[in-house]
């Protein structure tokens, strides 16, 4: 018989109704005590062990529990804590990682808070370690210790869960003098061999070690030290599980098989395909742990297909081959059955992470043949059927479009030189024209009259004129800071994504259905289940009024198709590609409405263009090129005269600047401030052809600029981009700032642009 353990690689930690996030607030705000958010954290910890035992799985995973991010909470293990934020006495506790991540102490004294950055190519963001020189590694906090015992308590059988320490290292950064932060790997080593032994002191007999980086395009440097690392750590007879997930570790098996550890978990939802090369060449001596059961989505695993990929495995893995969730399931909601109001025929169709523990239970009853498997089997089945045959999710008038779409869809009329011809007699913009990215503040009245509209406290009238006000003061604001192309603000869109999605058919929305994007945040992404198409307009009403207000042209303003997609649960039952090309479809209705209700320019943000890129380069071009494709099918349809813009808010620029370039928009708004407009250079290098707005201020910060820093980045971004193609504004959308600031720093803005002016 095959032994075919159960596991998962780590469970949601913000609690089924947010409890770690409201007590994390309150904690913050001074209105509970230390004693009082501990305890909501062991609550929550002790829940999800009971949801794992319940289950039946194999081992309790222990240890993925945090109170702000896990590679903070490895930082604090490990005594890597920059100097600013030691107090005196040295001691690290849990406010000494509130600190870090957020630059404020519980008596409110600023530090600058430490990087965040995201988790792979996922939405969650973690805390970036600070590595100096000669930095040292020290045990000095015990939490990690703490919840072993905890669970060990209860008599659980526990597997604990740790970043591996190459890819701890890989995701920090240094700080001070430059110099190569793996060579910390041998000041690493012996404190990784002191939590062994500390393991083995209480009897762990496996331990899973996360390396993800195994499955990115690591420089040589880096896999060569695997197996000098591995070979240096004293795992004390504790048995390591080498998890891998989001992509394949094909390049890197024969480097696995030479390490000295005794299983390697890999992801099959994410790289089925990794199943062959693994059946070939990975160690069959070594236990195979299948990652089956999508951590990453909400969809009910077909256990059927499952159920083939380890028949597979099965041939050449016979003797230990165990089955888990592909990653941790912190990227999936907790509990499918907080949700109550969802449509009873969609809901079958869905699993969230307490309903994938059972699942991967179910599916090793029906691999092992287990009593009762058949019922499970048959059910299973049947769910996955209806959803296939589904009218909810199948419209063939969609499908038709999708197939009626021609190389007519995805090119404009003509290029850009003779389109900005026509769109400078049309406009008549000044040089250096200055506008924004789209939102203005949320103020609390606004937010406020949002979650009346949704309790149904107000009409749709009284909504709909409260809101127009707040158009028409922003429009008047901008008019009188002067500048050229105005926005209307945003103030009715409580997200860039939820409030396109609700417009669009083949979209559903939870009610609880969040996940941690960092620390106490958390977003409820909308589940894509059906084929997408646009019942009716969503934006034109308002762009129209708002136009209406203003001899200055105001700007469209729509969310672009890649991030539509990538910041939702997506469908499995067809390629990603296929349900981007309907999203694209529905936005180029938009755009063509917009452009007949006389709106000439029109933004189609795509913040989320360079974090969907995939882990690995090999497949980069496949993505670029639908993803590219997508954005001209939306943008494409419009006359040469109305001018196309689009927006991205992050740095990396330079390895996908000729898909930016394919693009093809008119104009292009950036993060630029915090790279000192250096990015630029890429644009430059590349001979970037069309119109580029660099981000001259950071409206991430509230540092107001003066006007001589704004004409100092302009000089700057002058040294890169032609005087006729420099568009001025601020990096980002304004809606997370005051209104006196913003009407401060625009007025610098719009000043520098006067000044700059002048001088050409
Ligand atoms: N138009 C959006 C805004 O201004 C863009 C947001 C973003 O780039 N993330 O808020
Ligand atoms: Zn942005």
């Amino acid at each position: 018989m095959i032994n075919s353990c159960t596991h998962i690689l780590g469970f949601p930690r913000i609690g089924k109704k947010r409890e770690l996030k409201k007590a994390l607030e309150s904690y913050w705000k001074l209105e509970i005590t230390q004693k009082q958010l501990l305890e909501v954290g062991k609550k929550i910890c002790e829940e999800n062990w009971k949801i794992q035992s319940e289950s039946n799985l194999s081992f309790i995973t222990v240890g993925d529990f945090s109170w702000y991010d896990h590679v903070l909470e490895t930082s604090a293990l490990l005594g890597v804590i920059p100097k600013r934020f030691l107090e005196s006495d040295n001691k690290i506790n849990i406010d000494t990682l509130f600190c870090m991540a957020r630059g404020q102490s519980l008596n409110k004294k600023e530090h600058a808070a430490c990087e965040m950055t995201k988790w792979f190519n996922t939405n969650y963001h973690y805390i970036v370690p600070e590595f100096s020189k000669n930095q040292n590694f020290q045990l000095t906090y015990n939490y990690f210790f703490e919840q072993i015992d905890h669970a060990l308590s209860f008599n659980y059988k526990i597997k604990p869960v740790l970043l591996g320490p190459l890819t701890y290292l890989w995701l920090g950064k240094t700080k001070g003098d430059e110099f190569n932060k793996l060579n910390l790997i041998e000041n690493l080593i012996p404190i990784y061999n002191e939590i062994f032994r500390k393991l083995k002191d209480n009897k762990i007999e496996w331990l899973q070690l996360d390396e993800p980086i195994l499955a990115l395009d690591l420089p040589n440097e880096w896999i060569k030290k695997f197996k000098f690392t591995y070979d240096n750590l004293n795992f004390h007879d504790i048995k390591i599980l080498t998890t891998t997930y989001f992509g394949s570790i094909s390049e890197n098996i024969n480097i696995i098989n030479n390490l000295p550890v005794h299983g390697l978990h890999v992801d099959l939802c994410s790289a089925p395909q990794q199943i062959h090369s693994l059946i070939k060449n990975f160690d069959n001596q070594k236990t195979l742990s299948a990652g089956v059961v999508n951590g990453r989505n909400i969809w009910k695993s077909d256990y059927n297909k499952i159920i083939d990929q380890l028949n597979i495995l099965k041939q050449s893995f016979s003797k230990n081959l165990w089955i888990g969730s592909s990653c941790s399931l912190i990227h999936s909601p907790v509990d499918l059955e907080s949700e109550q109001k969802l449509d009873p025929e969609i809901k079958n169709w869905l699993s969230f992470a307490k309903q994938k523990t059972i699942e991967i239970k179910s599916i090793e009853i029906i691999f092992n043949k287990k009593n009762g498997y058949e019922k499970n089997l048959q059910q299973n089945k049947f769910d996955i059927q209806s959803r296939l045959i589904s009218k909810k999710v199948i419209n063939p008038s969609v499908k038709k479009r999708i197939s009626d779409i021609n190389p007519k869809f995805y090119h404009r009329d003509s290029n850009y030189e003779e389109r900005s011809i026509k769109q400078k007699n049309l406009f008549h913009l000044p040089l250096f024209p200055t506008t924004t990215i789209g939102s203005f503040p949320q103020t609390q009245n606004i937010r406020e009259l949002r979650k009346k509209l949704k309790e149904g406290s107000i009409s749709n009238e009284l909504y709909t004129q409260q809101i127009k006000e707040h158009i028409k003061e922003c429009i008047t604001i901008q008019e009188n800071l002067e500048l050229d192309v105005l926005v209307h603000g945003e103030a009715e869109r409580n997200d860039m994504v939820e409030y396109f999605a609700e417009f669009m058919n083949g979209f559903i929305f939870t009610s609880q259905g969040w996940v941690q994007s960092y620390g106490s945040r958390c977003v409820k992404p909308p589940i894509i289940y059906g084929d997408v198409f646009r019942a009716k307009a969503i934006t034109v009403e308002w762009a129209k009024y708002s136009q209406s207000l203003t001899n200055k042209p105001v700007k469209g303003m729509l969310t672009g198709p890649v991030t539509i997609l990538s910041w939702s649960f997506v469908r499995d039952d067809q390629p990603t590609k296929e349900t981007a090309l309907q999203i694209s479809l529905a936005l180029r209705d938009e755009v063509l409405d917009l452009e007949k209700a006389g709106i000439k320019i029109i933004q189609i943000d795509e913040p989320a263009f360079r974090e969907a890129l995939p882990l690995q380069k090999k497949d980069w071009e496949e993505y670029l090129s639908w993803s590219v494709k997508c954005f001209k099918i939306a943008s494409c349809g419009v006359e040469d005269s109305t001018q196309i813009h689009t927006h991205m808010c992050y740095s990396e620029f330079n390895d996908i600047i000729h898909a930016i370039a394919n693009l093809d928009a008119d104009v292009i708004t950036l993060e630029c401030s915090r790279s000192n407009m250096e990015l630029l250079q890429a644009f430059e290098n590349f001979s970037y052809p069309n119109e580029i707005g660099p981000g001259i201020y950071d409206i991430h910060s509230p540092l107001i600029p003066n006007t001589n820093f704004i004409v100092m980045q302009l000089e700057k971004a002058l040294q890169f981009i032609p005087k006729e193609r420099l568009w001025i504004n601020p990096d980002c959308g304004l809606k997370t700032r005051n209104w006196p600031e913003v009407s401060k720093a625009l007025k610098n803005m719009t000043e520098a642009a006067k000044n700059l002016r002048r001088q050409f």
